[in-house]
């Protein structure tokens, strides 16, 4: 059966904590030269293909990266908007289906909600949802779960604040989604009323019996906060240039910021991080990027099971 990574909902608790052991195993793997040479000799032969159609800087390269850190080929279009046949009117299908017969995997971005969906009905090759539009980006989503979970050792009763724009932002609305799976969480969703969290994604929480609220008062919603995830105002996607996400994280909102929280952010980040804070030990944003390459080893290992021999 064909192993697709869509979206957030797909994974339960179990896998996640299979899936985050790897992770962990992958960290001590890249330690030490004998381990690596075992690794690559086990993926050898597979090949990976990253199809994006649109920019990234580290989605891209952490998969390419954890590819060929298990010994996995890497075959890629960066801009395939511009780049790949799509330009000559090939349809997204066309493309998947002559794709899956060069790779072993597809890691797809696209501006498009719900690509990633439409590749996999078409696909005879795993697709890994890479980021479609506004809609989901599971793996940061992994990730970032992982980051929680190594930073405050636990993924239960905790009070989370996601904050920035999160009508548009992608990984916001996958974080949120594998947070309603662990009991005693409280999310606080801050932002101004135009760039809310969607009510698809309330209506999921509701239904997991996760706790939340919606404020644009940023001070207050840190100062019980466990973990505070920023993100930036999505330009790309906001039909109304002159509109601001206007919270900005700096000194005034660390001091009110309790002193074992932590402060994860998806990047790029633009301005609403304030460089200042990237010294406090409390900000994890870049501990999480690495995370990211040994979420992504795990994952890529775990969607070829069994294909390299
Ligand atoms: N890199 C993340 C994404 O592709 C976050 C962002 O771009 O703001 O969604």
């Amino acid at each position: 059966m064909t192993q697709h990574v869509l979206t957030a909902r797909q994974f339960n608790k179990r896998q996640l904590k299979q899936l985050f052991a790897k992770a962990d195993r992958m960290r001590v793997v890249l330690q030490s030269p004998l381990l690596r040479h075992k690794l690559v000799d086990e993926h050898r032969g597979l090949v990976v293909a990253t199809l994006f159609y649109e920019p990234s800087t580290r989605t891209r390269l952490s998969f390419e990266s954890a590819a060929q850190r298990l010994g996995i080929g890497v075959v890629s279009t960066e801009n395939a908007s511009e780049y790949s046949s799509a330009t000559k009117g090939e349809t997204l299908e066309d493309t998947i289906r002559t794709v899956a017969s060069y790779a072993d995997a597809i890691v797809l971005r696209h501006k498009e909600e719900g690509a990633a969906e439409q590749a996999a009905a078409v696909s005879l090759a795993p697709i890994i949802n890479a980021g479609d539009g506004k809609g989901e980006h599971p793996t940061q989503g992994l990730l970032d779960l992982y980051t929680i979970q190594r930073e405050k050792g636990r993924l239960d009763n905790l009070h989370i604040v996601i904050g920035g724009d999160l009508a548009h932002g992608r990984t916001a609305r996958s974080l949120a989604q594998m947070l309603g799976l662990y009991k005693g969480n409280k999310i606080t969703f801050v932002s101004v009323p135009a760039l809310q969290i969607g009510d698809d994604i309330t209506a999921y929480l509701d239904q997991q019996k996760t706790t939340y609220t919606k404020t644009d008062n940023l001070i207050e919603a840190v100062k019980t906060a466990d973990v505070i995830y920023w993100t930036r105002l999505q330009k790309e996607r906001v039909s109304n240039p002159g509109i601001e996400a206007g919270f900005v994280i700096d000194q005034e909102v660390l001091d009110a910021m309790k002193n074992d929280a932590v402060i994860l952010h998806p990047l790029p980040r633009t301005n609403e991080i304030h460089s200042d804070v990237d010294t406090d030990p409390r900000a994890a944003y870049f501990r999480q990027v690495e995370n990211g390459l040994y979420i992504r080893m795990a994952l890529l290992d775990s969607v070829l099971h069994g294909r390299a021999s």
